[in-house]
């Protein structure tokens, strides 16, 4: 094996590592305003960082679209989809519940809040959290350009379930249409692994960027806020997933994380679920063994309304707010906390940032001050990347539990260490 070349994730890694080091390079050899910070930070990297975005960004709606059809169109009976979907709620649901228990029980347990400095006030304005209502209302596209245009995945995802049941369901016309779907999967696939490979170049410019210009005094002062967070999404991303994969697969909780690599790693540098979309699922399906026709549904679902992660920081961050601002909060308030946070996760993307967005709204149901999150803006950068990457390894495991209920998991290529990796 020592002639191969490097797999596309040791390069990635390497980009990865790279990246963060030359950021902290500049960051201690020259001064923000100076010529390298003009031309190659805010210039060269931020440029190849957001072509890098764009290119993973360009393949998700056309990716979620064609796939789901693909993947619809080839079941047997409708009331698969909707057993299908039931499972997958359930799962999605009953993971989020886990992860924001466990994070209010870590923020009471560990205090990181208790006599923080509250100096940094500002103002940061709260949504409404939107009500259960409106989140079933607003899946429903009255426009499918118009879904496709604005990148509502949920909206995409209903109005592709609803082509590819039609195209089962309408003999010769819809075995035509088919076959032209599963062509362009097939095509899009390999859009997604060519595109794969000028990610170790993304991922240096991304991570090259972010730490030439991230003050890492800000995590000094919050440290506690920041152990206690990151040790709890490390928690459910090892503990709750791993036993939660065990207990339904059967199959090893190591292997699965291992081949999560990729995927984590776009998650990390991307800071957004949606954009990582086409790498979960081309982790899901080569690397282990996932039927299409479930991941086209559970992937996109779960960047969209899973997010284990998010909620995760939003459980510590009430918790840690309440306590700088010394108040209490009654059982009654945990539980509204859970409420909005998982139907705030529902209903927004899974986009870089957002999680403070829906923090403001959970801080409004229990009436704790929304400036609190001005306590822990300066820290949140990092924290999403960590979050994001516990978001989609919630979608994956979720994902092949569905997957091996269905008989749709392919155990064999799942035990496959090296199944689906890419040498170039
Ligand atoms: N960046 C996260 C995601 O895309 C959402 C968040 O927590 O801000 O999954």
């Amino acid at each position: 094996t020592q002639q191969k070349k490097m797999s596309l994730t040791g390069r990635v890694i390497l980009g990865m590592v790279l990246g963060i080091l030359s950021g902290f390079l500049i960051r201690s050899l020259f001064s923000e305003t100076g010529f390298v910070y003009d031309y190659i930070v805010n210039g060269l990297f931020e440029v190849g960082g957001a072509i890098f975005i764009a290119s993973l960004k360009m393949l998700v709606v056309p990716l979620v679209f064609v796939s789901l059809v693909c993947g619809t169109s080839t079941l047997k009976d409708i009331s698969t989809l909707g057993r299908l979907g039931g499972k997958t709620l359930a799962f999605y649901l009953t993971t989020t519940a886990i992860a924001i228990t466990l994070a209010l029980v870590m923020g009471n347990l560990f205090q990181p809040g208790a006599g923080a400095d509250l100096s940094a006030a500002t103002t940061f304005a709260a949504k409404e959290a939107p009500s259960l209502g409106q989140v079933i209302i607003g899946m429903f596209p009255t426009n499918p350009i118009s879904a496709m245009a604005n990148g509502n995945t949920l909206q995409i995802i209903v109005f592709a379930l609803l082509f590819g049941v039609a195209i089962s369901t309408a003999g010769k016309a819809g075995e035509r249409v088919a076959a032209i779907f599963a062509d362009l999967n097939e095509v899009i696939m390999k859009l997604v692994t060519l595109l794969m490979n000028i990610a170790p170049f993304g991922v240096y410019f991304l991570m090259a960027k972010l730490f030439s210009g991230l003050g890492l005094d800000a995590i000094f002062n919050l440290l506690g806020y920041f152990l206690v967070l990151s040790g709890t999404l490390l928690l459910h991303g090892m503990l709750v997933y791993g036993s939660l994969f065990k207990i339904f697969t059967g199959l090893s909780p190591i292997l699965f994380l291992k081949k999560m690599e990729d995927a984590i790693m776009f998650a990390f540098s991307t800071a957004s679920s949606n954009a990582t979309i086409p790498v979960t699922m081309e982790t899901a399906t080569t690397r282990m063994g996932v039927k299409n026709r479930i991941a086209s549904f559970t992937v996109p679902l779960g960047a969209t309304i899973n997010m284990d992660g998010t909620a995760i920081m939003q459980g510590v961050a009430t918790a840690f707010i309440a306590q700088a601002f010394n108040i209490d909060l009654s059982m009654s308030d945990y539980l509204a906390v859970i409420m909005t946070a998982t139907l705030a996760s529902i209903g927004t993307a899974g986009v870089p940032g957002v999680g403070l967005i829906m923090l403001a709204m959970v801080l409004n149901q229990v009436g704790l001050p929304v400036e609190g999150i001005a306590l822990i803006m300066g820290v949140d950068r990092l924290l999403d990347m960590i979050r994001t990457a516990v978001n989609i390894t919630g979608d994956s495991c979720v994902t092949c539990i569905v997957a091996n209920s269905e008989g749709a998991l392919d155990r064999e290529r799942f035990n496959d260490p090296h199944a689906g990796e890419q040498e170039e």
